[in-house]
């Protein structure tokens, strides 16, 4: 069947999914039922994570882990620049102020060295993003962190199922962020969850979900008082729907297929991908879950041009991401200067997201690749 657009990520939902959803809204809860306990424990199961707090986005769950930190507003959080902006929102939301560290040159992730340097008296937490779906250089980071008493969250948005050393992502940090956005691993339509194996942090996450409310009121109200209720502290209303967690229930029973279908296709890319165009480099500790595969165009060919070209043939390509210090709103409230980041800079001059997702054949993947050769030939000056 000819398709006029191929684009760079895509849910993939099935009759399954959808029976699982139908037969969820035709139970008595639409939400705060008992399919989100299911849901938050399977991903536990996936995770090796004691507790999970589902909420309804990966921005929210980023949310509620840096506000149950409680850190004191002009604390600094040291994070990645080359990752969705909501990362580094997370931070301003509680009067944290986002410090960002430049990227490893080959992983694109956090450089722990350079995260090193950034540390201040002020410093209180480092925010680490799984970037592509390679789990961050989580080792060094908690070195580093243990060394001067900070936090580290690990924005696990690209990187449900997959592994560092043998261990899964969710439990390799303090607290671990997911999203169940439609282009992510798994989808709940919008969706997010924090996994920790803290139990005071679980508490206060639950809190935050739920407008800071607390159930366990008898000690103000008495015993007899079963309409009581109290707020502990300022919450919000971050709760996902059964129904999305019967998706969601869903969609994971298909994770290890996804990812499967996402490795086989990046290795066909790699065997097709044309000379000179850069693969992320894995490390051999690391089993990445692919949420995205970026490449670098060859040097002195515009990755504009290349951009233009491909889209205009149908390939949905697309860059992942614009640093977030570029952002008109961080020129103003972070003045950085994009030369104290020469790798981010030199990385995002030449980065290209080509498409990736578990619908996909591996004759899509050959078709990428030939438009991919035409372009940069076409386009090399
Ligand atoms: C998708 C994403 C988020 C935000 O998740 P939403 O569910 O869209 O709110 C945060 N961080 C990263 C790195 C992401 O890719």
């Amino acid at each position: 069947m000819p398709r006029s657009f191929l684009p760079y990520g895509l849910h993939s939902i099935d009759d399954e999914d959808r029976a699982a959803v139908d037969e969820s809204l035709r139970g008595d809860w639409i939400t705060s039922g008992p399919t989100i306990a299911r849901f938050e424990a399977a991903l536990g199961e996936v995770c090796s994570a004691p507790y999970v707090v589902a909420v309804n986005s990966g921005t929210a769950a980023l949310d509620i882990a840096v506000g149950a930190l409680e850190l004191e507003p002009g604390s600094e959080a040291i994070t990645t620049p080359l990752t969705f902006a909501a990362t580094a929102n997370a931070c301003l939301y509680h009067g944290v102020r986002p410090v960002f560290a430049d990227i490893d040159r080959h992983t694109w992730n956090l450089d722990p060295e350079e995260v090193r340097k950034r540390i201040t008296s002020k410093t209180r937490l480092i925010i680490c993003v799984d970037y592509s779906g390679q789990p961050a250089d989580i080792d060094d980071l908690r070195a580093l962190a243990d060394a001067h008493g900070l936090h580290l969250i690990e924005d696990a948005a690209h990187s449900l199922g997959a592994t560092s050393r043998g261990r899964p992502v969710g439990s390799l940090c303090e607290m671990t962020t997911l999203s169940f956005h439609p282009v992510k691993h798994v989808t709940t339509g919008e969706g997010g969850a924090v996994t920790t194996a803290n139990e005071q942090l679980y508490r206060r996450l639950l809190l935050l979900r739920n407008h800071g409310i607390d159930r366990d009121a008898s000690a103000r109200y008495g015993p007899m008082a079963g309409w009581a209720y109290d707020i502990k502290v300022l919450g919000r209303n971050y709760r996902l729907t059964d129904f999305q967690c019967a998706l969601g229930i869903s969609q994971l029973r298909k994770l290890k297929r996804f990812i499967d279908k996402r490795r086989a296709l990046v290795s066909r890319y790699q065997d097709r991908l044309p000379p000179d165009v850069t693969m992320v480099k894995q490390m051999p500790d690391r089993q990445s879950s692919w949420h995205l595969l970026p490449v670098l165009v060859p040097e002195g060919v515009s990755r504009d041009a290349v951009f233009t070209y491909m889209r205009q043939a149908g390939i949905g390509v697309n860059v992942h991401y614009i640093p977030v210090y570029r952002h008109t709103y961080y020129r103003k409230e972070i003045p950085t200067r994009p030369e104290d980041y020469p790798i981010t800079e030199r990385v995002f001059s030449r980065l290209l997201t080509l498409p990736l997702h578990p619908g996909m054949e591996m004759s899509d993947v050959d078709e990428v690749c030939g438009i991919l050769g035409s372009a940069c030939l076409e386009r090399t000056p």
